[in-house]
């Protein structure tokens, strides 16, 4: 009989690692709010283009990782008649990332009208059709945030999105995360450097790998952060500080001012840049030890001013954007768990009889609605079997219900740490476990 596996480059998460996830997600959400980060949720799936447009057609998420959805049906239908509610799914592709998804809602909703800056995160599944590795999905989590808002480009916001990122990875448990920032300077500045690294390139060219050769012309920065022996001595030798304009140097030197104060230590990299077209002024990385290998960065980030425009905000405004996003597998690499046994309800009722089972199913009922987690044997066994399932669910205490209990209209309640166990009448059943799990 043919069976089924889950997707490649994705995975399950079962009941004994839920926990672990929802502790995280739930600490993530505090320190985003703690900071004025508020949550918004965007579809996993979005119009192919604009992920072309944002990203930009020469970036590897764009030509090698989009997953788009295709359907059978090639032809669009007529404009109306019966077939004009059809989905043609080959217009979407599943979210590679946050950040596009999340300057087209702030844009389509207007949120700049609402408020003058918009911190917003977020939690959930992005996808990329990637060749599967340790911490290297198809299907994968982030955490990520935005700060979005016209004329908000400020060194202090650069600081204080890093620091967020830094803290958050110290509070998941990720222990020494190394910081480097660089900055790639204004579109200006990056337009320049960009014509004049290409020169430089050129005259070494034999020189790079052979996929820096092929990239250079459309994708220069890539080749600055190119893992090449060969490319890297070129860089090196090029490359010391990106020559960047002087107000562009003094954005940066404010925001390493800023993280000194509230001491984020960091390391300036001139070869660090990001992977993806829309990043100017400030970029950074975050790697970390533990299990991770050669997929160290739990998270990376940096400004985006010009995609706003790029995605039809107002010509006439400004705009400051900044963002990060973490990945959650690569965290729980790096802290080196992958689950948490847990408690799963407090009491556990068990019947002795199949013909008591509607009782226990009753009482279970009644301790539910006044706010004791329950849960009972729906298969029934012997004690010892019940038993069993009742440590494993982690109760405090067990409810038996045997043919003296039910001659004496009681329930027998042990405590399964004590062991200790006494007779409670039914009808005080769920007043005596409010008081025995309160004390
Ligand atoms: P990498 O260099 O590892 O491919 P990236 O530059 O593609 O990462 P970003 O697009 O900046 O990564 O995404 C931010 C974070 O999301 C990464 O630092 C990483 O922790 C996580 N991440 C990215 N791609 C994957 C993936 N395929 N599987 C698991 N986590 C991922
Ligand atoms: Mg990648």
């Amino acid at each position: 009989m043919n069976t089924f596996t889950v997707p490649r480059g994705t995975s399950d998460i079962l009941p004994d690692a839920t926990p672990l996830w929802e502790a995280l997600e739930f600490l993530a959400r505090k320190i985003c709010k703690s900071y004025g980060y508020r949550e918004i949720r965007t579809p996993i799936f979005e119009d192919v283009n604009l992920f072309k447009r944002s990203l930009g057609a020469t970036t590897d998420i764009v030509n090698k990782q989009l997953l788009e959805l295709v359907s059978s049906q090639r032809e669009k239908p007529a404009e109306s008649g019966s077939n004009g509610d059809r989905i043609f799914l080959n217009e979407y592709a599943l979210r590679p990332e946050g950040t596009a998804a999340v300057v087209r809602s702030y844009l389509e909703n207007s949120l700049d009208k609402i408020e003058p800056l918009s911190k917003l995160f977020y939690i959930g599944p992005m996808f990329r059709g990637e060749r599967p590795q340790k911490g290297r999905l198809r299907q994968f989590h982030q955490i990520g945030v935005e700060a979005i808002g016209p004329n908000s480009s400020s060194p202090l916001l650069d600081a204080e999105v890093i620091t967020l990122a830094m803290h958050l990875l110290k509070e998941l448990g990720v222990k020494e995360p190394q910081l480097k920032i660089n900055s790639l300077g204004s579109k200006e500045d990056k337009a320049r450097i960009s014509t004049w690294l290409r020169g430089e390139l050129a005259k070494q060219k034999e020189r790079l790998c052979p996929e820096c050769q092929a990239r250079f012309e459309r994708n220069v920065f890539r080749v600055l952060d190119c893992k090449n022996e060969s490319c890297k001595k070129v860089v090196a030798s090029l490359v010391k500080d990106l020559p960047l304009s002087t107000p562009s140097q003094e954005y940066f030197a404010q925001v390493q001012a800023a993280l000194n104060s509230v001491k984020v230590p960091f390391e300036v990299s001139p070869h660090l840049v990001r992977g993806l077209d829309y990043y100017t002024h400030t970029v950074f990385e975050i790697t970390a030890a533990g299990e991770l290998g050669s997929q160290d960065a739990v998270g990376a980030g940096g400004r985006y001013n010009g995609l706003v425009h790029e995605l039809g905000g107002n010509p006439k405004v400004s705009y400051g954007a900044i963002g990060f996003a973490l990945g959650i597998e690569r965290i729980l690499l790096a802290i080196g768990e992958s689950s948490v046994p847990l408690s799963g309800v407090a009491v556990y009722i068990m019947a002795m009889k199949e013909e008591y089972q509607p009782l226990a199913f009753l009482v279970m009922q009644l301790l539910r609605k006044s706010g004791i987690s329950a849960d009972m044997s729906f298969i029934g066994g012997s004690m010892k079997s019940q038993m069993g399932k009742a440590d494993k669910a982690g109760a405090r205490f067990s409810l038996i219900i045997g043919e003296d209990e039910v001659k004496n209209n009681s329930i027998a309640v042990k405590n399964m740490e004590t062991s200790t166990q006494e007779s409670v009448a039914l009808g005080g059943i769920v007043e005596h476990l409010i008081k025995v799990l309160s004390s």
